[in-house]
């Protein structure tokens, strides 16, 4: 375990004054365009704790965007990561091999859903991984149209930001994007029109209906959806949307790529969110979770798509770095050893309670919804779907001030998400629970 108190204490205002210097040098330094989640410069962290260079102990809620899943600083990872630093930093794995590339591929292969023959490919990042899902996915069906969803999130890059669905903030201004991208409606039970229900019965007749009229199933080269949507929402299609969409594209000739970039790695309370429905993609790809901080991304898939890529097709000069490698093999002995779905199904527990419980009190929560660890809730004007954005910068800044960080999402901007570490103590589990409780309980409508 962590050697950093797992207590919440406030001892400045947030920012406090070293704080505060620090991001002075920040604004003189840095891009503007880099948001901000919460004005503490970090000092340290570890368990469900992030400390500022104030001393302040504030609950982390969002573990580096469900990255630090297995806490930061895990013992693992950090025994890994030194050995490795201290052996060598790099070679390029396409220069000279190392076998902790290799023990990750065989890790992803044998942990990712469905027990056909899988190989994987390693690369830095999220968007890098989808940019190479989709080369594959191209290559082997000789096909180009890309099928994405409403509300999805894939990254930053141009072809990813042609996948993403939200225009502010991800795409305002960056265009021309990549062609040959085609957004379905999402099954979004809570927005669909005629409710939930008829999201069950209608979602996936409508949006097979719509690939064949509009795309023509014989052009669609990959349907990539996010099981859960992350930036989105934290939307959840009805049961049935996934296996139908999987069993169009097996049908079809269609590669089916489950972007798990933000599910993955025992989130949900399985080690993949696809397992839930038995969902098996040909092609998943994954990232945040995977090593417990170090930028570490995979493409992992059927045996015969990935080997039908030419020669030095794949690759990238930093792609599957040995330090990550070695993070990554300690961040996923860690979640198999300490057995972190189970934990996130605890949590995940603890999580619906509690939220549900607000929900029954505070009409301006619309929607509780997720699964394990994942959870998330969406605010309205009382007794509409009209989205309330405003009471989410409340929420967060009444948390904020009592040392409680969490984030936001939704393509309205009107979603709080919760992603703790799955290490987290209980007792801070249900301390920041009850601080979101009261921050929702303080707003003014
Ligand atoms: C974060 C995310 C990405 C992009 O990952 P980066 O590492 O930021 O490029 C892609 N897909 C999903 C579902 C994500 O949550």
């Amino acid at each position: 375990m962590t050697s950093i108190p797992q207590i919440r204490k406030i001892v400045t205002p947030i920012p406090g004054p070293k704080s505060q210097e620090i991001l002075k040098r920040r604004s003189e330094a840095v891009s503007a365009g880099l948001g901000m989640a919460i004005p503490m410069v970090v000092e340290k962290a570890g368990g469900g704790i992030l400390v500022d260079v104030d001393g302040n102990s504030v609950i982390d809620m969002g573990a580096g965007i469900a990255v630090v899943s297995v806490g930061n600083s895990a013992p693992r990872v950090v025994a890994n990561v030194k050995q490795q630093v201290e052996s060598f930093t790099h070679t390029c794995f396409m220069v000279a091999p190392y076998l902790g590339y290799i023990e990750v591929a065989e890790a992803l292969n044998r942990l990712t859903p469905g027990t056909h023959k899988k190989k994987s490919v390693l690369l830095n990042t999220g968007a890098e991984a989808l940019e190479n899902a989709v080369k594959i996915a191209r290559s082997y069906t000789k096909r180009q149209a890309i099928v994405v969803f409403e509300h999805g999130y894939h990254g930053r890059t141009n072809l990813t930001m042609a996948m993403t669905a939200k225009n502010m903030p991800y795409k305002e201004s960056f265009g021309p994007f990549a062609p040959e991208v085609y957004r379905m409606p999402m099954a979004y039970p809570l927005r669909w029109p005629g409710g939930a229900d008829a999201c069950q019965e209608e979602a996936l007749d409508f949006v097979i209906h719509k690939m064949e009229k509009e795309i023509g199933a014989k052009n669609i080269a990959a349907i990539v959806i996010e099981p859960i949507q992350g930036e989105g929402g934290f939307i959840v299609p009805p049961r049935g949307f996934l296996p139908g969409l999987s069993k169009f594209a097996t049908e079809n000739g269609i590669i089916f790529v489950a972007d798990e970039v933000q599910t993955g790695f025992a989130r949900t309370g399985q080690m993949f969110a696809c397992n839930d429905e038995g969902v098996v993609p040909d092609l998943i790809t994954t990232a945040k979770g995977i090593a417990g901080g170090l930028p570490l991304a995979a493409v992992t898939g059927r045996a015969e798509i990935m080997d039908s890529i030419h020669a030095s097709g794949l690759g990238g000069t930093f792609g599957g770095s040995p330090v990550a490698c070695a993070a990554a093999l300690g961040a996923i002995a860690t979640i198999e050893e300490e057995d972190l779905s189970a934990r996130a199904l605890e949590m995940g527990v603890i999580i619906s309670k509690a939220l549900h419980a607000m929900k029954d009190k505070y009409p301006v929560i619309a929607e509780v919804r997720g699964r394990g660890a994942m959870q998330a809730i969406e605010f309205v004007m009382p007794g509409t779907l009209e989205p309330n954005p405003a009471a989410l910068s409340a929420i967060v800044k009444y948390c904020q001030e009592q040392g409680v960080l969490i984030l936001t999402a939704g393509t309205y901007s009107n979603v709080i998400r919760l992603l703790p570490p799955l290490v987290m103590p209980e007792n801070l589990l249900r301390e920041a629970l009850e601080i979101l409780d009261q921050a929702i309980g303080s707003l003014a409508v």
